[in-house]
């Protein structure tokens, strides 16, 4: 035996048992579109940080898929982006991205396509579908890429929105596990639809009529239920607005919470929480949760400390203050995410729907993601 203390042994074969993982973008090339610069270094990073959860969407045993890929810039596409899976490369459309620098979801759905890796002569409406499916679940929405049957996309075999709608209905009926297993199902050939009455005891066209019935999903019926949905909730929003103006006409201050506008300012609590949660109990709160009404719309400007950070005592309002310094009052103060995209009513009054992450609308030249941070805004929090 050699005379080594415990501690190094344990750290060397520590170093030596988890190599640090590779990168997932193997390169990134823009030379023929320089001013993706900026999208470029977002590209790589959302390319690096979700891939792997990709690849754990697609397989129970991710290293049996493609770990790595290229990403490269044209100037202009007929279509968004493309994935050459067999050379492991993801194409992009400079002129798209210009037009929609939000649209990352498409670089995600490309991202898919890599990992697929499905057998030639897999159903493409599969291959869309899966595609879909899996950038929606990773929140990755916009106004017109959401799960939902349409005229568009009708039925689960027109692929994309529909198909995803599909899917997320069976990974909730089934776990996601259907969809490790769909997947392996499509990476041999022949593929046959026979697979889902193995996988679920039930045919296709069963799974089919039972999901055409369930509210969400319902080819337009979904669809009007959620602008009906849409529509009440931004009428409260106009409400809580009135609300919290004259709430700081009378005390100087916006409210700590919004039960605080009860019963002054609001005719009743019901017009704090969105009508989605008072029909299906449904909430989103992610922890900003109102003492007296946690079921209430989440309210940026809370008098609560930021509930996703650990060993910080910074409030949202605290936060959000100084965001809005940076962002101005455009700056979401409530925001309901039971809807998609999220409905947001900002501190001077407006309306507007954007991604979870309404920063992109903000950023630019001058104020950058980065900057908006806990970190970046509280650089004393950092030196405790
Ligand atoms: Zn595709
Ligand atoms: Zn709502």
């Amino acid at each position: 035996m050699l005379d080594v203390p415990a501690s190094v042994l344990i750290a060397l074969l520590l170093l030596f048992a988890s190599p640090a993982p590779a990168a997932s973008v193997r390169s990134v090339d823009f030379t023929e579109a320089p001013e993706m610069a900026d999208f470029s270094k977002k590209a790589h990073q959302i390319g690096d940080e979700m891939y792997p959860v990709v690849l754990k969407l697609m397989a129970e045993d991710p290293s049996i898929l493609p770990q790595q890929f290229d990403l490269v810039f044209r100037k202009t596409l007929k279509v968004p982006a493309y994935a050459l899976p067999r050379e492991r490369k993801i194409v992009l459309n400079a002129e798209w991205f210009t037009k929609h620098p939000d649209d990352v979801g498409a670089v995600v759905h490309e991202m898919v396509h890599i990992a697929q890796d499905h057998a030639p002569g897999a159903p493409s409406y599969w291959t869309e579908g899966v595609a879909d499916y899996v950038r929606h679940k990773l929140g990755y929405t916009n106004s017109w890429s959401h799960p939902r049957c349409s005229a568009e996309f009708p039925h689960y075999t027109s692929g994309y929105w529909c198909t995803s709608a599909f899917l997320m209905y069976l990974d909730e009926q089934f776990g996601s596990n259907i969809v490790h297993q769909l997947n392996a199902a499509l990476r041999q050939r022949p593929y046959s639809d026979a697979f889902f009455a193995g996988a679920t005891g039930k045919p296709i066209e069963q799974l089919w009529a039972d999901f055409q019935k369930t509210p969400y999903h319902k080819p337009g019926a979904a669809k009007a239920w959620e602008a009906k949905q849409r529509e009440a909730c931004t009428n409260q929003l106009y409400k809580i607005h009135q609300a919290i103006q004259a709430f700081q006409q009378e005390n100087g201050r916006l409210p700590h919470w919004l039960s605080e506008l009860a019963p002054r300012y609001v005719s009743s609590t019901n017009v704090l929480i969105c009508p989605v949660t008072r029909r299906t109990k449904e909430v989103a709160s992610f922890g900003v949760l109102d003492p007296l009404l946690p079921a209430a719309y989440v309210y940026e400007f809370s008098a609560t400390r930021i509930p996703w950070l650990e060993n910080h005592w910074v409030t949202m309002k605290q936060f959000k203050l100084r965001q809005k310094e940076l962002v101005g009052d455009g700056i979401p103060m409530v925001r309901c995410h039971l809807h998609q995209p999220v409905l947001n009513l900002a501190y001077n009054g407006d309306v507007f729907e954007s991604p979870t992450g309404w920063e992109q609308r903000f950023t630019n030249a001058t104020v950058r993601a980065e900057s908006l941070s806990v970190n970046a805004l509280f650089p004393e929090e950092q030196k405790k």
